[in-house]
């Protein structure tokens, strides 16, 4: 452990969602907590665990990913940078920290213009000083770079999301394309590429929408999981955890 303590003097990046209300930032499980403080978040077992958070064996600490991946997929939610310190649970896609304040948020689509960012805005500026709003995840994300965990030993799998979002983008422009460049055919020899073609237009078509179910599928898997350890079945591993200290000259 005193090997992982030095390799991890500092903190540790994560990312993760929050729920953006009036006054503050929420976590989208366990919302009823109260949103995050605007200086430093400490973990409490909101399991009804008699011991200081995080702890193995249990679900609690504050989580995030260390690649942004998940945690930037979803529209509704803002998508946020953490930076975690003290002792963390380290899985193999995220962590569970004892403590974490918020380094960047990006407003959620419904918070994006108008008025509604207006508000949005103040209110960060008010409760959340230290942490830097932005307009979109990309930006965010291009001033926030993942940290490089190998050093730890983790290996987190590679994000796919964002494959997955120019893939399906991809997929549903060349149809968009194809059936408008029909128009260009004359309306006669529609008919009768149709009749010629049916059998591998009808293939197209059947791949078309299965590929596009697929992608969804997928993104829709990656949003279904709002942090490691949360929920079942999700990407946290218990027996990839092991027990580090971040953040040793707090
Ligand atoms: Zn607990």
């Amino acid at each position: 452990m005193t090997d992982d303590r030095a390799l991890v003097a500092g903190e540790l990046r994560g990312y993760r969602q929050f729920e953006l209300r009036d006054d503050g930032l929420y976590p989208l499980v366990h919302g009823d907590a109260g949103p995050w403080s605007g200086e430093v978040e400490h973990a409490r077992c909101q399991a009804g665990g008699d011991h200081p958070a995080p702890a193995r064996g249990c679900r609690c600490g504050l989580y995030a990913w260390y690649l942004p991946g998940a945690a930037t997929v979803a529209l509704g939610p803002a998508s946020a940078v953490v930076a975690a310190r003290g002792r963390s649970v380290l899985g193999d896609r995220g962590f569970r920290a004892a403590a974490a304040r918020i380094e960047a948020v990006s407003l959620p689509v419904t918070a994006r213009w108008g008025p509604a960012s207006k508000r949005a805005r103040r209110m960060l500026a008010e409760r959340y000083p230290s942490t830097k709003v932005y307009s979109s995840p990309r930006r965010m994300l291009a001033d926030h770079p993942p940290h490089d965990v190998g050093a730890l030993g983790i290996h987190p799998p590679p994000d796919r999301s964002r494959t997955y979002r120019a893939v399906l983008v991809a997929v549903w422009a060349a149809v968009v394309v194809a059936v408008y460049s029909l128009v260009a055919v004359p309306r006669g020899r529609t008919a009768e590429l149709a009749e010629q073609w049916w059998p591998l237009l009808l293939l197209l078509a059947v791949a078309w929408q299965a590929s596009l179910v697929w992608l969804v599928v997928r993104l829709m898997a990656l949003q279904g999981s709002p942090g490691p350890g949360v929920g079942t079945g999700g990407p946290w591993k218990e027996e990839a955890e092991r027990t580090t200290t971040t953040g040793a000259n707090e």
